[in-house]
C-alpha cells in the first residue's frame, strides 16, 4: 500500500488542482510580490523574493461575496467556510518572464483570471526624470502587449474551449502615490503605448516580438501566419483593451495600492477576483 504521506500529497494535490488560481504578473518593481503578500497575510510586507513562480494560498474576504453566491443571502455566505484561491506570483525581469509566459500556456491547469500589476506612479512621460521616453511605460505597454497577444494566439490555435472567457485584471498599483495616474488614465496611456508598440511591430522596425521566438505559446516555433499575427486584429487605428472580447479575454482597469495606508487599497481587487468565484 502507499505510504500515508502519498495519500496526502495525491489527495493535496486534487484539493489545489480544484482551487481557482489567478497569475500574477507584470514588470519588476510594479509591486506584484507586494501584492500577493497583501492578499495572502492582509500586511504588504515582502516575504520572498520573485526570482521563479510561487504560488500562495489566499482566502477571498468575508466582507467580499463572490458571483456565485449573489443570488442568495449574505448573510448565509458569512456563516461558509472562507473561499480559498491560489495566487501565482511571477519574476517580472524581462530574462525571467518565461515563467509567465509558460504558467499562461498551461492547459492542464489554466488560472482562473489574470492579474497583471503596473506601477502607476511610474508611467506618466512628464515623471520622467531625462524628459525623454518613459522607459518603465514602454516596458510595462511592451509585456502587456506580448502577455495578450500570447493569449490571442492561444484562443486561434485552441481546438476546443474557446467559450471560456479569460478575465483580465489590469490592476493600476501604488494608488497612495500622489504621481500616481488614476485608473482611467492608466487605461488609455497603456492602450496609447500598445497602438504604438504594435504600429512599431506590424512596420517590422522592432523585428518580432521575443514571444514569437519561441518563448510563447504553443506553435511559435513555425514561421508564418502566427509571427505575423497583429494585437486586436489589425495595426490600423487605435488599439483598445474591449477589442480582445473578440478573442475572449475580457480587461479591466482597477486601481488600488498592496502597501501604504492612503488610497483605495485592495478592496477593488478583492472585488474583481470575488466576481470571478
Ligand atoms: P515586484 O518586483 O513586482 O514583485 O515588486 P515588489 O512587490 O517587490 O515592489 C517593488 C517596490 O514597490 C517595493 O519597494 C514595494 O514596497 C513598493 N510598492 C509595492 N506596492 C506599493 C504600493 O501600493 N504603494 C507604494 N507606495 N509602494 C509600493
Amino acid at each position: 500500500t502507499l505510504p500515508i504521506v502519498l495519500h496526502w500529497f495525491i489527495y493535496r494535490s486534487s484539493v489545489l488542482a480544484k482551487t481557482p488560481s489567478f497569475l500574477v504578473l507584470g514588470p519588476s518593481g510594479s509591486g506584484k510580490t507586494a501584492l500577493v503578500t497583501k492578499l495572502e497575510t492582509g500586511h504588504g510586507s515582502k516575504t520572498h523574493t520573485s526570482q521563479i513562480p510561487l504560488t500562495v494560498q489566499s482566502h477571498l474576504p468575508k466582507s467580499t461575496v463572490p458571483k456565485s453566491w449573489q443570488y442568495r443571502s449574505t448573510a448565509d455566505y458569512e456563516t461558509k467556510a472562507p473561499k480559498p484561491l491560489l495566487l501565482t506570483d511571477t519574476p517580472g525581469h524581462a530574462k525571467l518572464r518565461h515563467y509567465a509566459y509558460n504558467s499562461l500556456a498551461s492547459t492542464t491547469n489554466p488560472p482562473t483570471g489574470i492579474l497583471f500589476v503596473v506601477d502607476a506612479a511610474d508611467l506618466s512621460s512628464s515623471g520622467t526624470a531625462t524628459g525623454g521616453a518613459n522607459f518603465a511605460l514602454s516596458d510595462t505597454a511592451e509585456y502587456l502587449h506580448d502577455v495578450l497577444l500570447s493569449l490571442q494566439k492561444a484562443y486561434n490555435n485552441a481546438k476546443t474551449s474557446k467559450a471560456k472567457e479569460i478575465p483580465f485584471l489590469v490592476a493600476a498599483n501604488k494608488l497612495d502615490l500622489f504621481t500616481a495616474l488614476p485608473a482611467v488614465a492608466v487605461k488609455s496611456t497603456l492602450e496609447k503605448d500598445i497602438t504604438r508598440i504594435r504600429e512599431t511591430r506590424a512596420r517590422g522596425l522592432l523585428g518580432v516580438s521575443t514571444i514569437g521566438k519561441g518563448e510563447g505559446l504553443g506553435g511559435n516555433d513555425e514561421e508564418g501566419d502566427d509571427e505575423r499575427e497583429v494585437l486586436g486584429g489589425t495595426s490600423e487605428g487605435d488599439f483598445k483593451f474591449a477589442t480582445m472580447e473578440e478573442w475572449n479575454v475580457s480587461v479591466e482597469v482597477v486601481g488600488g495600492n498592496a502597501v501604504g495606508e492612503d488610497g483605495p487599497g485592495v478592496e477593488g481587487w478583492w472585488e474583481w477576483i470575488g466576481a470571478q468565484l
